[in-house]
């Protein structure tokens, strides 16, 4: 029937028809070229739907709340009252705590074009030796677990160069983002039975730099995945926004920072579900 009308209004004047079909035409090819001249659209295609994703899993999800602190914080007196709480930012789902014990943790071993060449050999030795010992450090305050395969850990971390982002410059250009030399990400997924939200980290830390500065990298990159989703401003601790000369331990307002954070509510690790949620971006 729809045919019909279509043929009695277009079938029989071949201007109508010659109109209809340069419009059409102009759409689609406009389309392309925009998508093709503004190379913004197609780079963010990805992002924009992991965004959406993530969204849709957000409003599964109740409302924030606290869970129990672990026991080695719980115990933990601190010899010095200060923290920098106030520099740690809230995320979509609430504070980046972990509620289930130990955390697994990959550290990308040795690979066998390393072991077959013995600057590289050394090199991913060193590398390991101080991603663990940064490890060991954090496990003081909070149970983790050397896991031998990516898969099952909750936080990896790869001995490369962090994956390329882009960024906008003035001009609303986008360009690719200065080289950075560690970084560490997150994202959120859901775990089954019972159903709950979960997230998951990723650190790069590139092995072509100092010695000293793995173990330093290491300890800061993984402040940030167990929970500092922040920047000290004292060089004197090791969640310090910027490398230093000699870089400190893990400091007492480090733990006591992350003591509150583990204070904080939270919707990551809880099953039940309800209420809908507002989303807000990070
Ligand atoms: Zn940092």
């Amino acid at each position: 029937m729809r045919r019909y009308y279509i043929r009695q209004l277009f079938g029989r004047s071949q201007f109508w028809r010659s109109l209809l079909f340069s419009v059409l035409f102009s759409l689609i090819f406009s389309g392309f070229a925009y998508a093709i001249a503004n190379q913004v659209n197609l780079a963010q295609l990805p992002q924009l739907h992991d965004r959406l994703a993530q969204q849709q899993l957000l409003e599964e999800f109740a409302t924030a709340k606290p869970h129990p602190m672990p026991p080695q914080l719980s115990v933990w007196r601190s010899p010095d009252p200060e923290d920098y709480f106030d520099q740690i930012q809230p995320v979509s789902v609430g504070y980046l705590v972990w509620s289930e014990f130990p955390v697994k943790v990959y550290v990308e071993p040795s690979q066998t074009f390393e072991q077959a060449n013995d600057f590289l050999k050394r090199r991913a030795d060193a590398w390991v030796a101080a991603v663990q010992t940064a490890v060991q450090e954090w496990a003081d305050y909070l149970p983790l677990e050397l896991v031998p395969s990516p898969e099952a850990a909750d936080i990896t971390i790869w001995r490369k160069v962090p994956p390329l982002q882009f960024e906008t410059d003035e001009q609303g250009k986008i360009r690719p983002a200065r080289a950075r030399s560690a970084e560490t990400r997150f994202e959120l997924y859901r775990k089954a039975s019972p159903p709950r939200l979960a997230h998951r980290f990723s650190i790069w830390l590139r092995p072509d730099q100092a010695q000293g500065y793995f173990l330093a990298a290491a300890r800061h990159e993984l402040g940030h995945a167990l929970g500092i989703w922040g920047h000290s401003p004292l060089q004197t601790d090791a969640l310090y926004f910027s490398q230093v000369r000699t870089p400190p331990p893990i400091s007492a307002r480090d733990v006591n920072t992350l003591k509150r954070v583990y204070e904080q509510p939270t919707r990551l690790g809880w099953a039940q579900m309800g209420d809908r949620v507002s989303v807000t971006s990070y």
